[in-house]
C-alpha cells in the first residue's frame, strides 16, 4: 500500500506506472492518481489501492489470469475416460485444431468422434 508521500511520477507498481500527481476527487476521502498500465491503458487509481494485490493492473491482467485458467481446466474424454489437463492439451494429442474440444463442450457436441468435459 502506498502513502501519498511516497507516490511520485514514474514509481511502478506492479504493472502500472504511475504519470500525474496525485489529486483529489470531488467529494470523495481519497487522493487518486493518474496511473499508466502495461497495456496503455490509462486509469485513476485511489492511492491507498496502489500496490495492492488486487490493483495490479488497469484490470486487464485480471482478464489475462482468468483466461488461463480456463485454458488449464483440465477435460476428460467420456467415452475413453482419458484425462488431459486442458482443452488445448487434448485436441492436440487428438490431433485436432486446438479449439476442437472446448468448442466441443460449450456447444455441446462431440470433437474427434468423443464426447469432453470439463472435471
Ligand atoms: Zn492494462
Amino acid at each position: 500500500m502506498a502513502r501519498l508521500k511516497d507516490v511520485f511520477i514514474g514509481l511502478i507498481f506492479h504493472k502500472l506506472t504511475v504519470v500525474g500527481y496525485p489529486f483529489k476527487r470531488y467529494n470523495r476521502k481519497h487522493y487518486y492518481v493518474n496511473c499508466k498500465c502495461i497495456c496503455g491503458k490509462e486509469k485513476e487509481i485511489a492511492v491507498t489501492h496502489l500496490g495492492k494485490a488486487n490493483q495490479i493492473s488497469c484490470g486487464c491482467y485480471k482478464k489475462e489470469v482468468c483466461k488461463d485458467n480456463s485454458i488449464r481446466k483440465p477435460v476428460i474424454c467420456l467415452e475413453t475416460g482419458k484425462i488431459f489437463p486442458s482443452c488445448r492439451d487434448g485436441s492436440l494429442n487428438m490431433g485436432l485444431n486446438r479449439d476442437a474440444i472446448s468448442t466441443a463442450i460449450s456447444a455441446n457436441h462431440a470433437a474427434g468422434g468423443y464426447h469432453w468435459k470439463h472435471i
